[in-house]
């Protein structure tokens, strides 16, 4: 036995599994006929016998298609908790890098721990990233992904069949897709998930309603009128505005008005999305490159792959991809100091902000950073990591939350402070990749590093908790 705890204590921990996954199809409304489609899939793993024994084939792989933010990814956990399978998740983007051999050796370590942990469902999320027909792009990239989506290929047909292992993946385009991916046994089925018509945007306020207290008279068919187009995840944004709404007003239930009024905001973050004035562009592109320039100054997170300021449907309002460990983060292996700079880098828009733009003048595009940078030190403090030494028990001691926060607070401070030296340092650098990012929309990784080689200032010295 004692060969049996030794080979347990070496066993890895699976990287790609997340856990607590508790999702049930009833968290997810306004479905209709879909429903019906998913609850076969659980069947597969439920009375996957019956099937095989009545010769039905067991599909490899099923294709969420629909825009971003209809539920995709909610889908599909949905369909492993209803099973009560463990869920396997990468996002496709993931796949793609840099270094020949390291996107398809990710997508066999992923079947891997799909396979060892059976039952399970597989989710890749934004499947064109990797599976764009093979030889459209050229050079040395294109090799690489051309490897991550063979590699892909063959562990879909490692599973054909056998219904231990299903692969949900999403796409907006499934137009472009590999025709081999869509072959007979792999990516077989496509269910298409649209924008929720009126009936189904009512369905899903209220599935984000239950959690909330809400007024007994809140009249959802008012709010679902006035948010025609709109999906799932700016639905469940209007609820959440409206909750904070409420309690900046210390009232204690939300209203159809606290609602209206979200969907307001919601509303017009959709217009300027579509449209933006040529200032928009400028303070889109400036809270952008902010993160990536602040960024750069840090071991774990000077990885940039591609910055762009082009909208994504219901999304941020651009993106830099980091090539980040999410994975690392998520369980907690990102050293103390990095869990500073992740801080750091997330409260990088609203420094630049106050640089570009001055105190009285503050947007509020830097909103949701602020929000992550205000958790992570949260957390970090609650992780007994800085000085003071606090710990989770602590949060539950009424008076030790006042200290928690101010603690939380010292750090926030802290390390909006070095964002901002950072970017006053790097002036030169920030007007050099604003510039490009107004006139281009997108920068890509080797255009950002030649700017910073020829912009870029010395580092400053970390400061110390
Ligand atoms: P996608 O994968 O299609 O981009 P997500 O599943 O990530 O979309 O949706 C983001 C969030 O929006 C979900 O976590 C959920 O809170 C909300 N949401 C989206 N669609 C629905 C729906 N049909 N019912 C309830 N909530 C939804």
């Amino acid at each position: 036995s004692g060969a049996r705890v030794r080979r347990a204590r070496n066993r890895k921990l699976p990287q790609y599994l997340e856990r607590g996954v508790d999702v049930k199809f009833s968290d997810v409304a306004g479905l209709g006929k879909i429903r019906e489609e998913l609850e076969e899939i659980v069947k597969f793993f439920t009375h996957g016998e019956m099937y095989r024994r009545r010769g039905v084939k067991i599909p490899g792989g099923i294709l969420l298609c629909g825009p971003p933010g209809v539920g995709k990814t909610l889908l599909a956990k949905a369909v492993a908790g209803e099973a009560g399978v463990n869920f396997f998740s990468i996002s496709a983007s993931q796949f793609v890098e840099i270094y020949v051999g390291v996107g398809a050796s990710r997508v066999r370590a992923l079947y891997q721990e799909a396979r060892e942990n059976a039952p399970s469902v597989v989710f890749i999320d934004e499947l064109d990233a990797v599976g764009r027909e093979r030889g459209l792009i050229k050079g040395s990239g294109g090799q690489e992904r051309d490897a991550t989506l063979n590699q892909l290929l063959v562990c879909l047909d490692g599973f054909e069949g056998k219904g231990e292992v299903i692969t949900i993946a999403s796409t907006n385009r499934p137009d472009i897709l590999d025709p081999a991916l869509v072959r007979p046994g792999r990516f077989d089925r496509k269910i298409y998930i649209p924008k929720p018509g009126l009936i189904g945007r009512i369905e899903i306020l209220k599935v984000h309603a239950r959690k909330k207290p809400m007024a007994p008279d809140v009249d959802y068919m008012a709010v679902a009128s006035m948010t025609d187009g709109m999906v799932g995840a700016e639905l469940a944004n209007i609820v959440e505005v409206a909750a904070i709404n409420m309690m900046r007003d210390t009232r204690i239930e939300i209203t159809t008005d606290d609602l209206l009024q979200a969907a307001q905001i919601e509303e017009r973050g959709m217009l300027d999305r579509k449209e933006r004035s040529p200032e928009m562009w400028k303070q889109v592109a400036i809270n952008e490159a902010a993160m990536a320039v602040v960024a750069v100054n840090f071991p774990d997170l000077r990885n940039i792959e591609f910055l762009t300021i082009a909208p994504r449907a219901g999304r941020e309002l651009g993106y830099v991809r980091m090539k980040m460990d999410h994975v690392k983060f998520k369980e907690g292996m990102l050293s103390r100091q990095s869990l500073l700079d992740h801080i750091t880098v997330q409260l990088a828009p609203r420094a630049a902000d106050e640089l570009w733009y001055g105190e009285h003048q503050l947007s509020t595009i830097w909103a949701e950073t602020a929000d992550n940078a205000r958790s992570a030190a949260r957390s970090f403090v609650l992780g007994g990591l800085s000085d003071k030494h606090y710990g989770l028990s602590d949060f539950w001691v009424a008076d030790r939350i006042n200290d928690i926060d101010s603690e939380a607070l010292h750090i926030l401070h802290m390390c909006y402070d070095r964002a901002k030296e950072i970017l006053h340092q790097n002036r030169n650098l920030m007007d050099a990749v604003v510039d490009i990012l107004v006139e281009k929309k997108s920068l890509t990784k080797e255009r950002f590093f030649k700017l910073v080689e020829l912009h870029g200032s010395i580092q400053p010295m970390p400061p110390s908790v």
